[in-house]
């Protein structure tokens, strides 16, 4: 089997080498990453400026590894559409430096970029690992192989994306795997005013998260709880509870 992995903290990132160490085990490994971090920068894609893309040698792995100056979503196009002699099986993303929880998805590169996989025809899943003061990006590359054995024995369509959240925790702590949905992650005090050194005002996105709606399958509770949390998502937005209100309204057939 052939993997494609990609993050968006960068192709040198702790995480993205833990996932390629534990998923080199399972299937050939191929990393399009970019050339610097890219987080929270969604689904962006380059249309206004060309890419540059440089093969790297990625010490202590065995894999072919092209680092690209663009968006994570950009690196999985240009990786399935021209750097890949054959369509991968599988787009890994990650293991992301802290959470994708919730609406955070949406901000995403880790996120975006196994989305990408999935509108290319390629099922995909994303791998992040809750903030901490210590990072165990190898238990979680452990975590990682162990939800990869099991969606690529039991298959997955491309149009599901599997988003898989990491408590920061030891392995001997964890409560084991939890299915669950997508919670709304929001903050508040988002902004921090301050001033630059020649006392221009600038503002600096910070804010506190506050969780709504908590349930115990949510997301965020699973990794509250110390599970490794499993959401299966799809990038299809339509609101199909809507579809026939709107008819009802007068919003299809009217003449104008
Ligand atoms: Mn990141």
């Amino acid at each position: 089997m052939n993997f494609l992995l990609s993050n968006d903290d960068g192709i040198y990132a702790e995480g993205l080498y833990q996932l390629a160490a534990s998923l080199s085990k399972l299937g050939k490994v191929t990393i399009v990453a970019p050339d610097s971090e890219r987080s929270a920068t969604g689904h962006a894609i380059t249309i206004l400026n060309p890419l540059r893309v440089k093969e790297v040698k990625l010490p202590g792995l065995d894999v072919k590894a092209y680092a690209v100056d663009g968006t994570p979503a950009d690196c999985v196009k240009i990786a399935i559409d021209l750097l890949l002699e054959e369509k991968p099986d599988f787009v890994f993303t990650g293991i992301n430096r802290g959470a994708n929880l919730g609406t955070d998805v949406l901000y995403s590169g880790t996120v975006s970029a196994a989305i990408e996989g999935c509108i290319m025809g390629v099922p995909s899943a994303a791998f992040s690992l809750v903030f901490g003061e210590e990072m165990d990006y190898a238990f979680a590359g452990q975590v990682a192989g162990e939800v990869v054995k099991i969606i690529t024995s039991k298959g997955l369509t491309p149009n599901t994306l599997v988003n898989v959240n990491i408590p920061n925790i030891n392995s001997e702590k964890t409560n084991g795997m939890k299915v669950t949905r997508l919670g709304k992650r929001k903050y508040t005090k988002n902004y921090e005013k301050r001033e630059d050194p020649r006392g221009i005002t600038y503002y600096w996105l910070a804010g506190e998260i506050i969780d709504e709606d908590m349930d115990v399958d949510i997301d965020m509770e699973a990794t509250n709880n110390n599970f490794v949390s499993i959401t299966p998502l799809q990038y299809d937005l339509t609101d199909n509870t809507m579809l026939d209100t709107f008819k009802l309204w007068g919003l299809e057939g009217n003449p104008l």
